[in-house]
């Protein structure tokens, strides 16, 4: 079988270059042309030798998951479904702003950490992705996003800026691929982008942020939705594991490597669950000693979520409560509504094993 170069980062690639009897440093002028052209066929590799060029295309191939459907909302955010397999689909979204492009891609098909509000947590989980079909989504997404030009050279210009890591599923679950896929977003010579531009969002997996601090820190966003354990263990029960003391002490030792000097809390607003003045200075209190800001999220509903978005009036309130005692904090605006884009609505396309999920969930809580 032909080997996928995108599941390769720049000392993998080094190695399958050896082992074809060619010198290390090709890896570097793949990456430029998988990465930074998008090109697949390497007989358009016009600074490879010949003989490289027929090498490489009896021996491999460039494939990013394939384009089920692709859907832009009227306010330019974008969401594709992407197929991996055996009927499974995952989600990307761009989303559009002034001064940048940021793009949410996927970790898991489905996640086993079943967060009670959250629409891909009700899928269940079926598996971790790939290398290549993680960096595949950025891979895809500047391909399909990129102004239209002939030029195919290195270095042509790129619409997405910033990359999260917030779409399905639990990054940290799925350690080893993630931190290869965050390797080569941070490489020079393919995506170049900056530790503060690519950003983890984890609900909370304490050995795997530890790892992450020590082998590839890039920005951190949390979970958080509750100021108490009581609450957070029914919304996001991976608490019941990790309590939040745990947590924010891990948080805590992630700064001292950050490229940020804060970590974003993401707090999802639910009408009459954790939305009240007193859960605002419950909150306040509990991240006293952590340099942060806050993300207020208004629920986006979902079929069968039991949950409900606070009021607009709601959410203002509790915004100045924290804005009051000096947290720096946004509601986010929920973009691409009308596609099913926003957050928090990322249900792709699942196909759950039971055992499976129970066997990952056991596997993150062991
Ligand atoms: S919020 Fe994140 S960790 Fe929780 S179920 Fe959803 S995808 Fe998984």
């Amino acid at each position: 079988m032909a080997t996928n170069l995108l599941n390769y980062d720049a000392r993998r690639l080094a190695d399958f270059c050896a082992e074809i009897g060619e010198k290390p440093f090709r890896a570097k002028q793949l990456l430029r042309w998988i990465h930074q052209s998008g090109v697949t066929d390497f007989v358009a590799m016009s600074d490879l030798a010949k003989g490289l060029r027929e090498k490489l295309s009896a021996l491999a191939v460039i494939e990013s998951p394939q384009i089920m459907s692709d859907h832009e909302a009227s306010d330019g955010t974008r969401k594709w479904l992407l197929a991996v397999g055996a009927g499974n689909g995952i989600e990307t979204v761009f989303i559009p702003e002034t001064n940048r492009g940021t793009l949410c891609v996927s970790s898991q098909v489905g996640c086993a950490l079943a967060c009670t509000f959250c629409s891909t947590g009700k899928q269940g989980f079926n598996r971790n992705l790939t290398v290549a079909e993680i960096i595949g989504q950025l891979w895809m997404a500047n391909k399909l996003l990129k102004p239209d030009t002939e030029d195919v050279s290195p270095g042509t210009q790129r619409v997405v800026t910033n990359v999260v890591m917030m779409g399905m599923g639990e990054p940290l679950a799925n350690f080893d691929n993630v931190v290869m896929a965050l390797d080569l977003m941070l490489d020079d010579h393919a995506y170049g982008l900056s530790r503060r531009k690519v950003t983890v969002s984890t609900s909370g997996l304490v050995p795997a942020l530890d790892r992450l601090r020590e082998r590839c820190p890039v920005a951190l966003a949390v979970s958080l939705h509750a100021p108490n354990d009581d609450l957070r263990d029914q919304l996001v029960p991976i608490n019941k594991k990790y309590p939040l003391k745990e947590l924010l002490a891990a948080c805590q030792r992630y700064l001292a490597v950050a490229p940020r000097d804060f970590v974003t809390f993401e707090y999802v607003m639910l009408d009459g669950v954790n939305d009240s003045v007193s859960h605002a200075h419950e909150l306040i209190k509990l991240v006293q000693d952590i340099p942060c800001k806050f993300n207020l999220i208004p629920f986006n509903s979902f079929p069968g979520s039991g949950f409900k978005r606070s009021s607009a009036e709601s959410v203002r309130v509790f915004r100045d409560i924290l804005l009051q005692a000096g947290l720096v904090t946004t509601v986010r605006k929920t973009r691409g509504d009308d596609i099913a884009a926003a957050c928090g609505q990322l249900a792709g396309q699942v196909m759950d094993k039971t055992r499976r999920t129970a066997n990952a969930r056991a596997a993150c809580i062991k």
